[in-house]
């Protein structure tokens, strides 16, 4: 494989000495999950010079940090055929991962050591300079235009340069730090819960499918008798890639606001008291699980939403379930309003019907009050019931693709964000490979 090496600290610093035009990244993409990777990857491939910061060390955001898996639906039936709404550099990462061994077809677990492989060969291979362990933590701004990021990093505070910015960090981080408007979670700013992912070994997965239903009743019997503290309806249980091993996306920890570390702190502990809870629970009362261990939990508890920007355009539960065709549609989906209850028990949901899909405008991705930065992946502007469905891992990567395209074309142009040519955004996906929805 041919690798491109990254710098060292040093050629960085010889770069800002020398030739401080050579330290001005033509874009910055702050945020190194599958958002992020597919802006950066999109961007580079059109000729930018392309900055990744990531504050975990490795690439692939959530399935890494938060231990997600698998990916949720991202396909309908149209004249009786299965029809991919998300496609363009998330077809190229399925594909990528297959290859490696860490995705099937048929099924979409993804083993996320095989995701953070890829990951990393692939911005080797696109001559991508990435930074790991590095958060971004502040901002330079002239007017609309913010000129630097600042981030903390293992050589201390660093200051970055760039021409565009890409906010990949689900968070919204560097948006709310450029000024620009945002909401937390729904309309009274309670988001959906928080959950801790884990996994639990040598499982008779055999027996415990066959007595699946009567595991849920015993789980409603204990919680019914304040013996099970965790809030949710049922036990929420994924397959995994690798034998005998299950993964749960169970825990549930409400009323907590996502960005304030405080009540992040005190999630986090609550979770893992409900993990425990949980593991206890399976192995006393439910077949297959006699002879488990529990294995681990992800690093991060998983936020499913928390700040959201306030940009051009909001997207609505509204035109998610019209359908909604923009003009400007840059990505499509179909995957069900998902709301996991903010304060307590009960998911609800919104199915669309087969063979119909929404669009997400590209006004969706412009922040107000910045005109070189975009916003992509589980943060875009929305309100809190449209971000249940295009949250998913399928459809933030197509928001990437389309961020890093539409930054690689402003580049280009030598216009700000909201002057891309939006027609030329729209051919340049198609011409790779994505569905847009139009
Ligand atoms: C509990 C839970 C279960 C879910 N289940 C599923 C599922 O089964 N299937 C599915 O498809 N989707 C699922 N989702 C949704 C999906 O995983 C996420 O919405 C999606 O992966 C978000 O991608 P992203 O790239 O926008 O953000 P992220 O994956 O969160 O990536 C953001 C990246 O930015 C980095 N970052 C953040 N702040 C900074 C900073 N200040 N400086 C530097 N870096 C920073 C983070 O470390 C991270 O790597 C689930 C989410 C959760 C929380």
């Amino acid at each position: 494989m041919e690798t491109k090496q990254f710098r060292t600290m040093a050629e960085y610093r010889q770069d800002l000495t020398e030739d401080p035009a050579r330290g001005i990244w033509d874009l910055i993409v702050a945020g190194g999950g599958l958002t992020g990777v597919a802006a950066a990857v999109s961007a580079r491939r059109l000729g930018l010079r392309v900055l990744l910061i990531e504050k975990a060390g490795f690439l692939g955001g959530a399935p890494g940090t938060m231990l997600i898996n698998p990916f949720m639906p991202y396909s309908t039936t149209v004249d009786g055929r299965r029809f991919e709404l998300s496609r363009g550099f998330f077809s190229e990462l399925r594909t990528m991962l297959k290859e490696l061994g860490g995705y099937e077809d048929g099924r979409e677990d993804i083993h996320e050591e095989y995701l953070k492989l890829a990951l990393d060969r692939l911005v080797q291979r696109e001559g991508i300079q990435v930074l790991f362990h590095t958060v971004l933590c502040g901002i330079e701004k002239d007017g609309e235009t913010i000129k630097s990021v600042q981030a903390v990093t293992k050589a201390g505070v660093l200051t970055f340069s760039g021409r565009y910015f890409i906010d990949a960090t689900g968070d919204a981080a560097l948006a709310v730090m450029a000024g620009c408007p945002y909401h937390l979670g729904r309309e009274d700013g309670l988001c959906q819960p928080m959950t801790l992912c884990f996994r639990i070994g040598n499982v008779d997965i055999p027996v415990f499918q066959k007595n699946r239903q009567a595991m849920q009743e015993k789980y409603r019997e204990l919680q019914k008798e304040g013996k099970i503290r965790n809030p949710r309806e049922d036990v929420l249980i994924f397959n995994t890639l690798v034998d005998g091993v299950l993964h749960f996306n169970t825990t549930r920890v409400v009323k907590h606001d996502p960005t304030d570390p405080f009540a992040v702190t005190e999630a986090e502990m609550i979770a893992r008291e409900q993990m425990f809870e949980m593991y206890d629970f399976l192995k006393n009362n439910c077949p297959g699980f006699e002879h488990s261990q529990l294995l681990y939990s992800a690093g991060e508890i998983g936020a499913r939403e928390s700040r959201m920007s306030d940009g051009e355009y909001l997207l609505t539960e509204t035109d998610l379930r019209d359908c909604v065709k923009f003009d400007d549609a840059v990505a499509a989906g179909n995957y069900d309003i998902d709301i996991h209850n903010p304060e307590g028990s009960g998911t609800s949901h919104y199915y669309f019907p087969a063979g119909t899909w929404y669009t997400i405008p590209y006004r969706a991705l412009q922040p107000k009050n910045a005109d070189n930065l975009l916003v992509a992946g589980r943060c875009i502007s929305s309100t809190h019931e449209a971000q249940a469905s295009y949250r998913i891992m399928p459809i933030v990567t197509t928001l990437g693709q389309a961020a890093g395209t539409a930054a690689a074309l402003a580049a280009k142009a030598g216009t700000g964000v909201k002057q891309v040519d939006v027609r030329l955004l729209q051919d340049t996906l198609k011409e790779n490979g994505a569905f847009i929805g139009i």
